[in-house]
């Protein structure tokens, strides 16, 4: 029974049930209809309608400026890795090319002499590597444009025997310098990483300022768990199964200078040229943004689903908005890292202590002991506390905060409890 277990699964996690009960109604019969959210068309008033709902709930809750745009795709966060690359590095060429064009005129083939050497010397594309997924982004990166035109500006393991769960003082950063040649084409990182329990404290300061990279956020998991100054961004990104619903579409939020006719993306024919690759066109942000993310078939009950656990949050915390949700998560992260701190010759928390995640929660029982940790699985499942073994990648235990309201705070103290 639902009621009976307690699930710490970093994503998919658990929703809350009073969405899931009232999704089975509208899967069998949406407001009446005769037919469920899965059947009607996404272009029907009202697939509009739940789309509309799920955009002002985010927008309610993150307070995202009117320059901003609110997208919906099937991409998972991964797809989002290739999709920014794409989308910032087109905008990167054609600034350039235009810049070229009004030094030199019509000539094309020289302003394609030209492109071509300022593309070799100088596109960059800057990651902060602190974890599994930044470096996994890094890596699609590296697939699409070339390692050459990859700079990790960070590699957290280097400074810490390899492993991550650090993030070095911004002074060690070794970002492209901004004035040069206009910055790179994007500054990437990974706002918490699931897998290692690493997470910013804050946004940077050493990418903030008015001739600001372009800055985009992987918040997979820790999306709408605290307050965020959206305008810091140029893309934020997450997949929904963790924080905001089911897994099936990813939401972006976008800076609106960077689609059409504010910023125009390099032709496919021009990034041909260029060997640098075109995306696929359900990538493509101008195309998706045109379309009111509905280019193609979007499904339109994994929209509804986030729009619902969105929309519970913003009646639940009326004016306080995300701040009301980042009081909660921050309170179950402390409750359970005071519990694990308490019993140091037991548990041992994976990550610095400046950089834990408030999402999740990763330690070490009885320094990483193979039987103990076993142990520890076994008696809380017996408990009926699932999901806590750590990434495959990494072992260890691992207890994740995502829909965090719904995961309430007496399973938090009863988890805190049984630990000791
Ligand atoms: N980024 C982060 C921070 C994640 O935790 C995950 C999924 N675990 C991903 C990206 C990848 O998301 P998806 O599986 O939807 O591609």
């Amino acid at each position: 029974n639902r009621s009976d277990v307690h699930y710490f699964g970093a994503g998919p996690a658990p929703l809350p049930t009073a969405v899931l009960e009232k999704a089975t109604q509208v899967i069998l019969n949406y407001k009446d209809k005769g037919i469920g959210l899965f059947e009607i068309s996404h272009r029907s008033p009202e697939a509009n309608e739940v789309l509309a709902d799920a955009k002002q709930a985010l927008a309610t809750l993150l307070d995202i400026p009117d320059d901003y745009k609110v997208l919906f795709l099937q991409s998972g966060g991964s797809g989002e890795f290739s999709a920014t690359v794409y989308n910032l590095v087109a905008i990167w060429v054609e600034k350039k090319r235009a810049k070229i064009a009004e030094e030199v005129g019509d000539d094309k083939d020289e302003v394609l002499r030209r492109l071509r050497k300022i593309v070799d010397e100088e596109l960059k594309l800057d990651y902060l590597v602190t974890g599994s997924w930044s470096l996994k982004a890094s890596q699609e990166a590296t697939r699409l444009v070339g390692a050459k035109h990859v700079n990790v500006a960070i590699d957290a393991r280097k400074a810490n025997n390899g492993k991550f769960g650090i993030i070095p003082p911004e002074s060690e950063w070794g970002l492209t310098p901004r004035t040069t040649v206009g910055g790179p084409a994007l500054v990437y990182f990974c706002d918490n990483e699931t897998v290692d329990g690493v997470e910013f404290p804050a946004f940077p300061s050493s990418l903030e300022g008015d001739d600001a990279p372009l800055v985009c956020a992987d918040m997979s998991s820790n999306f709408i768990s605290r307050k965020v100054d959206v305008r810091k961004y140029a893309v934020i990104f997450g997949g929904a199964q963790k924080n905001i619903g089911n897994t099936g579409i990813a939401i972006v939020i976008l800076r609106k200078s960077l689609l059409p006719p504010h910023s125009t993306p390099a032709s496919p024919d021009l990034l041909r040229e260029l060997r640098l690759p075109v995306g696929p066109i359900v990538l493509d942000y101008p195309t998706i943004a045109k379309n009111n993310s509905l280019y193609n078939t979007l499904p339109i009950f994994d929209v509804w689903v986030a729009g619902q656990v969105m929309s519970a949050l913003v009646n639940t915390y009326g004016i306080k908005k995300i701040s009301g949700q980042e009081e909660i998560s921050n309170e179950k992260a402390r409750l359970i890292y005071e519990t694990l701190d308490k019993y140091p010759n037991v548990y041992r928390v994976v990550p610095d202590k400046a950089v834990r995640s408030r999402m999740n929660i990763c330690f070490r029982v009885s320094g990483g002991d193979a039987d103990k940790e076993k142990a520890f699985l076994a008696g809380a499942e017996k408990k009926g506390l699932l999901g806590l073994k750590g990434h495959r990648s990494v072992g260890g235990i691992r207890v994740s905060n995502c829909k965090c309201t719904y995961n309430n705070l007496l399973y938090y103290r009863c988890f805190c409890f049984t630990t000791v």
